[in-house]
């Protein structure tokens, strides 16, 4: 069985942020793509058209555009890239086992970089107006011209919820806040804020149905969760903000979570609680959730898994 370095499982912007600064460091890295798991290789980027506010990119780039920059500079900069699901980690022997679909190898570090999975309504015409109206990420697209002086509407009833129906009152005329139960999971002082925008409405007990239009979104077909009676709205963009899943099922047992699956990190660092694996990316982030905040703590991950690494073998 080879032994590695370090072993990076994930192909987003942190897996390839981490892949670039471990191989920079001549720690001729090993990364597990992916190929099915918890999303695909290039990570959530690869299912988002236009990719306005990673810098380093004036007029815009397209998601899967990105990611290939980033996969191409990742093996520029000499990191082995493997198009494969890891499907088993054993974490409590040193060196690390990890075995993806054809192979094991072990690892002298590991940097777990598998992302997070934007929950989606499954409503019948999504597929059809995936972002042609609707959104996962209200901080990502709210923006786009399409968004701009409509009426948009938001599903959830949480604090992210809250804080992207805020944020679309940049750029809606109107939004509609439709909340599942008849009251909000929010903060109160999320709430407040909510109640209080003089933009926003809360449709109570309000479950999407359906989404309607032509070449974008049109509106929304909506049903009453306690009367069931149907009813539309008008709007030209539908965001959905009710939660991610980590994509973690790998690891739990093994590395600490918190209780909604993420990976649990140490202050300000990558580190997990077992010394030697290092947790970047929306694997372990449930806030900013962002290419570039994601990129930035593959870079975290690979530093610090460089310098643990030194540090064991002087
Ligand atoms: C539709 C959409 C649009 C977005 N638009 C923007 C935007 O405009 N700007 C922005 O900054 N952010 C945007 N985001 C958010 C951004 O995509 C994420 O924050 C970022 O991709 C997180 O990067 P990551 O590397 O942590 O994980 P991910 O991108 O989620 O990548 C995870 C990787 O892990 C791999 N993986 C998972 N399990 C396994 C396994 N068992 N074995 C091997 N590999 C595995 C997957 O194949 C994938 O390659 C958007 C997200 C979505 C869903």
């Amino acid at each position: 069985m080879s032994i590695r370095n370090v072993v990076i499982i994930g192909s987003g912007p942190a897996g390839y942020t981490a892949a670039i600064y471990a191989a920079r460091a001549s720690l001729n890295p090993l990364v597990f793509e992916g190929f099915q798991k918890g999303g695909i290789p290039g990570g959530q980027l690869m299912t988002t058209t236009e990719v306005e506010n990673f810098p380093g990119f004036p007029s815009g780039v397209m998601g899967p555009q990105l990611m290939s920059y980033m996969k191409e500079q990742a093996i520029n900069c000499g990191a082995d890239l493997v198009m494969e699901d890891v499907i088993d980690v054993n974490l409590s022997n040193y060196p690390f086992t990890i075995k993806s679909t054809s192979q094991e190898v072990q690892a002298k570090s590991v940097i777990i970089a598998t992302g997070a999975t934007a929950k989606r309504l499954n409503l019948p015409s999504e597929t059809q107006y995936w972002n042609r109206g609707i959104s996962a990420c209200a901080v990502c697209d709210g923006a786009a011209p399409i968004f701009r002086g409509v009426e948009l509407a938001v599903v959830g009833g949480g604090d992210t919820a809250a804080e992207e129906a805020i944020f679309l009152t940049k750029f809606g005329s109107k939004v509609h806040l439709l909340v599942r139960g008849d009251r909000m999971r929010a903060s109160k002082v999320m709430q407040d804020r909510v109640f209080n925008h003089p933009k926003i409405t809360v449709h109570w007990q309000s479950v999407p149905l359906d989404v309607y239009g032509e070449e974008i979104v049109r509106g929304i077909k909506i049903r009453h969760a306690v009367t069931h009676e149907e009813s539309s709205l008008a709007v030209g963009g539908l965001f959905y903000a009710i939660g991610h899943t980590p994509n973690t099922d790998l690891f739990a047992g093994q590395i600490e979570l918190d209780p909604n699956g993420y990976v649990i990190t140490k202050g300000k660092s990558t580190a997990t609680n077992i010394e030697g694996v290092y947790a970047c990316g929306d694997v372990q982030d449930h806030e900013y959730r962002q290419a570039i905040t994601a990129a930035g703590t593959g870079c975290m991950a690979a530093l610090e898994a460089e310098r643990w690494l030194s540090a064991k073998q002087s």
